[in-house]
C-alpha cells in the first residue's frame, strides 16, 4: 500500500470536536414582505442608521479596499490608548470582541484545561471553547438571572484558566456589582485569566456596577472586552478590543488573523470615538426606551430581570416558542432561546411599542 492509496478513506479527517459544536444562531431578521412595518429586535444591535460623518469616512477608505488594511490598527490603538487612559501595548484589536475571544482562548487554553463562565450567557462561549479543544464548565445562574459568583469561585481547579465573566449578561441583561466583583477577583489565582466581556458597558445606568478598566489596572491577570457593534452601531463592520497586560496583549497580536480588521472598520471606529457624544445621545434615548419598555412589560404583570443592557429577558419556560412566533406573526422578531426565555432587543419607538401591544396580548 503507498502512501496515495484511498482505499476505505471517505475524505479529510476533521477534529472530532466539530460534530458537538453548538451553533451560533444569529438573530432571525425582521420579517419581509407582508407590507406591514416589521422590526429585528433579536441581535441587540443599534437601530440608528450610521452618523453621517461616520459614513463619511467608511465611504472615503472603501476607495482603497484594492490594499491590506494596517496590520497594527495604529491610529484606533492610539486613540483608544488615549480614550481609556491605557499604554498602547495593553490594547489588542479584532475581529468583533469575539474574534479577540477566540484569540484569548487561543493564547490560554486547550485539551486539558477548563472554562469556567456562567449560564446561561453569551452563545459564542460554548462554541469557541470548545474548538479551541478545552471543556466548558457552566455554573448556572442565581434565581435573580445574575452570576453566582461563589460558586464559580468554587468551580475553579488547577485546570482552570480562563473564566468569562459576561458584565452585564448577555441575554439576561443582569450585571454583577463592584464588590462582589472585587470579592471575586481576589479569590481567582493570579495565573488564571478573567476575562470581563462588557459589549454593553455603554449602556450601565447603576452606578454600584464597575468599569472593568478600572478593576484591570493593578491585576495583571483581568483583561476587559469592549466592542464597536452595539453602544458604537458598527455591527456590521466587526470591529472590537481587548484591554489587558503584557504579556496578554501581547498574546493576541500573536493570535489574531493577520489583516482581520478592515481599514473601513479602522477608520469608522476612529471616526466614532470622536464623533462619541452624538452617539452618546443615541444610547441615552436607548435607555430611555429601556426604562419605558421593562416599566410597561411589570405593569404588564410579566417578571422583568433589572437589565443594565440594550435588551430585555422574559424567562418563559415552555411558552418560549410561542410567544416569539407571535412576535414575528405581529412584525417583531425577537431571540428566543427554546425551552428558557426570550431576549428583545430594545429598538426605535416604534418597534418597541409593536413588542409591547404584542406582549400585552400574551400575558
Ligand atoms: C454582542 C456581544 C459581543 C460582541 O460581538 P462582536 O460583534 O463580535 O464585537 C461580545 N460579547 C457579548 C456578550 C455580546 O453580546
Amino acid at each position: 500500500m503507498t502512501t496515495h492509496d484511498n482505499a476505505g478513506r471517505t475524505g479529510p479527517r476533521l477534529r472530532g470536536v466539530l460534530d458537538t459544536l453548538p451553533a451560533y444562531k444569529p438573530g432571525k431578521p425582521a420579517a419581509a414582505g407582508s407590507g406591514a412595518p416589521s422590526y429585528k429586535l433579536s441581535s441587540n444591535e443599534n437601530p440608528y442608521p450610521p452618523l453621517p460623518g461616520v459614513l463619511e469616512q467608511v465611504t472615503a477608505a472603501a476607495g482603497s479596499f484594492n490594499r491590506y488594511p494596517d496590520m497594527a490598527c495604529s491610529a484606533l490603538t492610539a486613540e483608544l490608548a488615549e480614550r481609556f487612559g491605557v499604554p498602547q501595548e495593553h490594547i489588542a484589536t479584532g475581529t468583533g470582541s469575539v474574534g479577540v475571544a477566540q484569540s484569548l482562548l487561543q493564547a490560554t487554553a486547550g485539551p486539558g484545561d477548563e472554562v469556567v463562565y456562567a449560564w446561561r450567557s453569551f452563545e459564542a462561549y460554548p462554541i469557541i471553547t470548545q474548538i479551541s479543544g478545552a471543556t466548558s464548565v457552566q455554573v448556572p445562574l442565581l434565581p435573580d438571572e445574575s452570576h453566582d459568583l461563589d460558586a464559580m469561585a468554587a468551580a475553579v481547579t488547577d485546570r482552570t484558566r480562563l473564566i468569562f465573566v459576561c458584565n452585564p449578561n448577555n441575554p439576561t441583561g443582569t450585571a454583577v456589582r463592584r464588590d462582589a466583583l472585587v470579592r471575586f477577583l481576589d479569590r481567582v489565582p493570579s495565573d488564571v485569566l478573567v476575562v470581563l466581556d462588557e459589549a454593553y458597558k455603554e449602556f450601565v445606568r447603576d452606578e454600584e456596577i464597575p468599569d472593568g478598566v478600572e478593576l484591570y489596572r493593578d491585576r495583571p491577570n483581568v483583561a476587559v472586552l469592549r466592542t464597536f457593534s452595539k453602544a458604537y452601531g458598527l455591527a456590521g463592520l466587526r470591529v472590537g478590543f481587548a484591554i489587558a497586560h503584557e504579556p496578554v496583549a501581547e498574546a493576541l497580536r500573536k493570535t489574531a488573523v493577520p489583516f482581520g480588521v478592515s481599514q473601513l472598520a479602522q477608520d469608522a471606529a476612529v471616526a466614532s470615538l470622536r464623533a462619541e457624544d452624538a452617539l452618546l445621545e443615541r444610547v441615552e434615548a436607548l435607555v430611555g426606551e429601556r426604562t419605558r419598555v421593562a416599566g410597561a412589560l411589570t405593569a404588564q404583570g410579566w417578571t422583568v430581570p433589572d437589565t443594565q443592557a440594550n435588551f430585555v429577558w422574559l424567562r418563559l419556560g415552555a411558552r418560549t416558542l410561542e410567544f416569539a412566533e407571535a412576535c414575528a406573526a405581529a412584525g417583531v422578531t425577537v431571540r428566543p432561546f427554546a425551552g428558557e426565555g426570550v431576549r428583545v432587543t430594545i429598538g426605535e419607538k416604534e418597534a418597541n411599542d409593536l413588542f409591547l401591544e404584542v406582549a400585552a396580548g400574551l400575558v
